[in-house]
Order: structure tokens, then sequence, then C-alpha cells
């Protein structure tokens, strides 16, 4: 019987319940296995999941959650199976899709339904004019590919963007096809997350990259988790924390929600978890109004200096700027911190005593961090914490930025990356033996910009799903189909596939799960994770479709025709063995030495911070920095936004209705507001709104359509909607300073109830 995508409920079936109390336990087990089986069926099922993160396996093309040295047979959580269905799916996107709906009737069509058609199967291409996608032979793809880039008046009117899921290998031979162009426009999905950690620490402490390893974070006597969702966003990260408890650490969550997976973990590994007698994780909950951070560390900070709780000998011998820090919080307004914060002062102090007693301190973030105006000067203040505490460079302590994409920490070590420092191009250009451009390129915001202004002509995506991804959707929308030619390397349909230029590409391509046979044989890849570990991925299925082709071969292909071959790259010969891109990546980048040879182990990165206290800042020292409080005005009768993801939900990749851990089923147009502004708006639990940004100068209003109103734990003033249904309301221009990260997480909007009478589902009871 073939394989039929699952059924989209209506508008109608969504029901909303109470919010779970628990993460993981037995429900995430069946919740994996029945995404599983309707993906994959039985068999296939159980011997994809055995070998993922597995030594001789592949690696989860989820989140970059570090493996353990000692892996479990299962060492997989619910969302990195639901990521690997999703790619191991048995449902085929082949020609007679495209030939059956025209590229405007897929448009119409919503994520959840285009992502369930299965994996793309053959290269398909839309002709000026055409109305659908038809099959196109890899030759005469390139051809195109490469007559457009050739017909440009300059290579920086192409853009190239990666997603996280991009391997070392691709990431490399991509950028290094990219630079031979001529160009540096290398947007990569990491300036939509973790830009502002990456700004933040290159000034602190001289390394955009987290200092912690997992030995840390089950070490660690505090942890505090701040702006992250772990249950649902790096859910084997809960393990961690749990292990960490056992040893009598002390984890507090600051975030506005009260997320089940920083309530209690029921470890489906152990049989208490999978009896529902798990683990509580968070001691303190603090939760804090939508871009309270930089207040709560300011405020920390200051009472760690008044009451003098620092490591003295560690800033003196490492730091600069305490001075300046002690005489700019000397000056904080407290009360301006409590209204920043929604938190009452004794939740700070207690914050403060668990500073002050802790020996080894570790703060995880996410998003919730980073995608803020005043994020940069936020995350810098997280620093100058734990430097003031001596946390850097110590066992057990440490900043732990948690990366959401597998590779996306990978990608940029690779060099993908618009703004390339000049050591790192002089060395890559010996390795490479051809001149490298030096002007800086465009990162994703200025990449849609310079679309939609006609400055960029054509669009090349490595995976991901660049509209969705992206702020301003219409916007967005309209750059992209500004284009000459946009071209996806991609596995499964969806929207940005849809949302063509005046021509448009697909490249189905092999997914991680799968063989990747090549001229010289059985070729590995390799991924960086959150914790700077290198490690290697091997795909074992075979392929979709004997006309997919491995991101590496792909882009090799490409330069081959587009650019040719050289100085001391041969595109046919890296593409033949992957071992040959290893050795350029050993001679143009820090810490691969011998790169081949310790593959298969795997290896750890240097971080001079965390290794030796060396900080590569312009003085050598670690900088504690002063970060002015800026709070967010948001008008009367406004609420603050924060965009978030479903537990069903990897990045734009829609796995599911259902959010379990936050009560909603069959469906995610819900907008989540507390009772009492919900009350004060004049509106209940149950109508159907629309949610409206703020207006442009220009007068021009985003509007996200008939969301389901919920009564939510959530601070007064703040709300909560998933996206990338509500990435339609952030304005393009809406950035965080300095790392020009997209405020996805602070949104200015007001609630529309639709029609005069009370409609949609009845209130809950
Ligand atoms: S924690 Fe992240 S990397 Fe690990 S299995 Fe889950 S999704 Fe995959």
């Amino acid at each position: 019987m073939p394989r039929r995508p699952p059924v989209e409920p209506a508008e109608s079936d969504l029901r909303v319940g109470s919010p779970a109390t628990h993460a993981a336990g037995l429900p995430a087990v069946l919740s994996a296995l029945r995404h599983g089986v309707r993906e994959m069926g039985v068999r296939r099922t159980v011997k994809t999941l055995r070998m993922v993160n597995q030594d001789a396996g592949f690696d989860c093309m989820g989140c970059a959650w570090p493996d353990p040295a000692k892996r479990h047979h299962a060492e997989f959580c619910e969302n990195g199976a639901k990521a690997v269905a999703e790619e191991a799916t048995l449902l085929r996107a082949t020609p007679d899709l495209f030939a059956q709906y025209s590229v405007a009737e897929l448009a119409a069509q919503s994520d959840f339904w285009l992502g369930k058609r299965g994996r793309l199967t053959h290269p398909m291409y839309l002709a000026p004019g055409a109305t659908h996608y038809a099959p196109v032979t890899w030759e005469d793809a390139y051809d195109l590919i490469a007559s457009e880039l050739q017909a440009l008046d300059s290579p920086d009117e192409a853009a190239f963007y990666t997603s996280g899921r991009t391997s070392n290998e691709a990431a490399f031979v991509y950028q290094a096809f990219v630079r031979a162009l001529g160009t540096n426009n290398l947007p990569d999905c990491s300036n939509m997350c973790h830009e502002s950690s990456g700004v933040a620490l290159e000034q602190s402490i001289g390394i955009g990259k987290g200092s912690v390893s997992l030995q840390d974070i089950e070490a660690a006597d505090l942890l505090i988790v701040v702006g992250q969702n772990p249950g649902t966003n790096h859910p084997r990260m809960l393990s961690s924390l749990e292990a960490a408890k056992r040893r009598g650490a002390t984890v507090v969550a600051v975030n506005p929600l009260r997320e089940a997976g920083l309530a209690r973990f029921d470890n489906p590994q152990k049989i208490r978890g999978m009896v529902g007698r798990g683990v509580q994780l968070a001691d303190l909950h603090l939760q804090i109004r939508v871009n309270g951070d930089l207040a709560l560390f300011s405020a920390v900070n200051r009472r760690l200096l008044d009451a003098d709780a620092l490591d003295h000998a560690f800033l003196r011998e490492h730091c600069d700027g305490v001075d300046a820090l002690r005489a700019h919080h000397a000056r904080l307004d407290e009360a301006a911190v409590l209204a920043a914060t929604g938190l009452p002062p004794e939740q700070i102090d207690e914050l403060t005593r668990l500073l002050v007693a802790s020996q080894r301190t570790v703060v995880c973030w996410a998003m919730g961090l980073t995608q803020h105006r005043n994020s940069v000067a936020t995350i810098r203040e997280v620093v100058n914490l734990l430097l003031l505490r001596g946390m850097i460079g110590k066992p057990g302590a440490g900043l732990c930025p948690v990366r959401g994409h597998s590779n996306v920490q990978g990608d940029r070590t690779m060099g993908i990356y618009e703004k390339p420092q000049e050591g790192f191009l002089e060395r890559l250009e010996g390795a490479l033996g051809y001149a490298l451009p030096r002007e800086h390129g465009l990162d994703v915001v200025e990449s849609i910009t310079a679309m939609r202004d006609g400055r960029v002509k054509v669009f090349i995506g490595m995976g991901g799903n660049f509209l969705s991804a992206a702020p301003d959707t219409a916007a967005t929308a309209a750059a992209l189909q500004s284009c000459r030619l946009t071209v996806h390397v991609a596995t499964k349909p969806n929207r940005s596939h849809v949302t063509t230029g005046t021509a448009a590409l697909l490249l189905p391509t092999l997914g991680r799960t799968e063989r990747d046979v090549q001229a010289a044989g059985e070729q590995v890849v390799t991924v960086e994770d959150s914790m700077s570990v290198v490690h290697a991925s091997r795909g074992r299925l075979e392929p979709a479709s004997e006309q997919l082709r491995s991101e590496v071969a792909i882009v090799c292909g490409l330069a081959e025709r587009t650019v040719g071959d050289r100085g001391n790259v041969r595109w046919s010969e890296l593409a033949a063995d992957y071992d040959r891109i290893r050795d350029l990546i050993a001679a143009a980048i820090d810490g691969f030495d011998d790169f081949n040879a310790r593959r298969d182990a795997g290896f750890v990165l240097p971080h001079p911070p965390r290794d030796s206290r060396s900080f590569a800042t312009p003085n050598g020292r670690a900088q504690l920095t002063v970060n002015p409080l800026q709070v967010l005005q948001v008008p009367a009768g406004h609420l603050l936004l924060q965009t978030l993801r479903s537990h069903d939900q990897y990045n734009t990749t829609i796995y599911g209705l259902n959010d379990r851990y936050r009560g909603i089923k069959a469906g995610r147009r819900v907008v989540l507001v507390n009772p009492d502004d919900l009350e004060a708006l004049g509106l209940r639990d149950g109508d159907t709104v629309d949610v409206i940004g703020e207006p442009d100068a220009d007068g021009t209003e985003r509007r996200a359509e008939r969301f389901r109103a919920v009564a939510y734990d959530t601070p007064r003033g703040c709300a909560a909607a998933y996206y990338p249904e509500t990435n339609a309301l952030v304005p393009l221009h809406s950035v965080a300073l300095e790392s020009n990260t997209p405020t996805s997480k602070s949104v200015v909007v007001r609630l529309e109830r639709v029609g005069a009478e009370r409609n949609g589902p009845k209130p809950r009871p």
C-alpha cells in the first residue's frame, strides 16, 4: 500500500488543554515511534534509529548537542527521532508532484503540507514564464547556473546562503567556490540565530564560541539556563542537567514561560523516568519579562561588585575593565531593573546568593538572548558575570551558547562568513592557491535588502528554508521573486522553493542518513557540535533516488563548470575523495592538523580561554564591558511577542501540529497571552484575533491573521506565538545592534478580534 502523507487537520480541530508539567518519559518514546513508523515503517524505523549518533553511524541532523563519550543503544531524543524520520521518510516528491501542482498551487499549501510531500527525487527546473517545475539533467542545471553567474556584472550580484545542516566538507568547498567566483556574499543561518553570541564573545574573550564541554555541564554546581527551551530544542541536554542534579547541582531557569523541559525530566533511558518519577530540574525559575535579561544580569553584577564577591586573582591576571564596570553599575537604576525584568528583588538576590556560593558556574543560552535589539550587550553582561567570578578556563564552569543546528558552528569554522578576518583569508589563500576577495559580503538581512533593491540577482541556497526562516516574510518573498534565478539544494519541498525568481532550480541532495559513494568509494563527512567537538558522520541508508547527489558533488560540479580548476584546487578530485578536502582544511584552518588521521576518533578544537585562560583580544586580556541599560518601550494596548517553536517543530520544519508540552493540539495559529492582559484588552480565551505588528514609517502594516487567543502563564505585557507564521511581523529593519540579527524574540504587536461577535472554539472550561 503506497505510503500517504498525513492529512492536515482543519482550523476548527484546534484544541487547547493544560500545559505539561514534565518532559520526555513514555509519551516521548511513543511520539518518536509514531513519527518513525508513519514516515518509514517499522523495520526501517528500528534500523535507522539504531544508527543515529553512533560511532559507525550518522550524526543527528537536529540540534548541535554533543554526544556523550559512552553512547546509549538509543542515543537520540524524541525530536532527533523526528528529524531522522523526516529525512529517511519513504514518501517521495517526484516529478509527478510538480506536474500535478503548479508553483502557485504549491505556494497555496501550508508549510506542513509541503514538507510532507517527501524526498525530492530529481533535479527540477522552473523556466522563465513557466507555471510548473519540470525535470532537468544535472549537466543542464549546472550550465543554467553557470551562465547566469557568468552573466552578472559583478560576483557581488549573487548571494550564497548556507543552512546549518551542511557538513564541514561541503561548507569548505562551497566557500572556496564562492570566493573563487570573487565574492564574500555568504549569508548563513547563524546570522539569524547565534550571531549576537559570536559578536559578544569575540569582543570579550577573543573567540566567538562557547567555552564548556559536556563534562563541564555535568560537573558544574550551578547551571543557569537563560532564554532556552532545552526540552524541545536540545532534549538530550536534559540528561546532562539530570546528571548534574544527581551530583547536587542547582539549576536556575530564566524564561518568560514555565517550559515543561525546565520543570521535570522523565528520562526515558531509565525505569523511573519511564514510570513518570523523573527528576525536578529547575530549583529556581525566574519568570522574566521578554527582553528583561540585560537588566537582570546588570543587577546581578552590581550585587556581586557591591558584595565584593569577585575572583580578584583572575581579574588582576587576565581582565580589563573592572573599575569602569563598577562605576557604571554604581549608577544602575534599581527601579528600572525591576520594571524591565518584572521580577521581585528577592529573586535577583536569590540568584546572586547562588552565584556567590557557586564554585563552578555554567551559563547556557539560546535564542531568547540572541534575537533582541540589545542582545550583544546582554551577552556581554553575561560574560561580565563569569569573568567577575573567574568562571572561564576552569573545569565545571563557563559559557554555553547552545547551537540549534547540527553543524552551524562547523560551517562558520569552515569559512561560511560574510566578514572573514584577514588572517583567515591569508591562510586560506595559501592552502587554495588562488586570490580571495577582501571586501566584506552580505549577511542575511543585507542579502534580502540587496535582492529587494535589485543589487543581488541570483540567490543560491545550500539547504534550509530561507524564506520561512527569515524575518518580514512578505518583503523576503518579494526579494526572492525579484531575482533572475533562485537555486535550492534541498532534500524536501519547502516554501522557499515555491517563492521563486524568474527562473528556479531545485537540486535534490543526499541526506545525512544516506550512503555517499564517490569515485574513491564510500565517503564520510564531519560536523562540529556546540562544544567544538569535530566528529564523523556516515550515511547508512540507500539514497532516496539514484538522481541524488551529495552536497560536495553538487558544489564541485557547479564550481568546475563555473570557475574551473585553479591553484591547488581540482574540483572533480575533491568530489571523488573527501580526504582531499580535509587535507585542504588542515592546511587552511587552525586546529585541523592531521584531520584525516583524527577524523574517526573525533577531536576537540582549540579554545584558548578554555584551554589556557588566554584571550585573543587586541591586548590579549579578557574585556569586561559597560552595557548601558536599554529597555524596550511597549505602547499601551500593545504586547511584546516572542516567536518560538512548538514541540513538533525543528527550525522551519513542521513535524506535526501538536505542541504537547504547551497543551496545544492539531493547530499552530495560537497566541499565548497573560489572562489579565486578555481581560485588559477586552478579549477572552478562545477569541480569534489578528496579530498586528507596529506600522513602518511609510505606514506598512504587518498582519498575521486568525490566531486563537490562549490564556497562558506568561508575564504581563508579554505574548508568544510560533514561527514561521509570525516571522511576517518582524520588520526587515528591526535588527540587533552590532550583529544585525532579526529581533524575532521581541516584536511589538497588538491583537484585533476578528469579527464583532465572539467566534472560534469555546473558551477553556
Ligand atoms: S538532542 Fe539534538 S542532536 Fe541530540 S538527538 Fe536530540 S535533536 Fe538530535
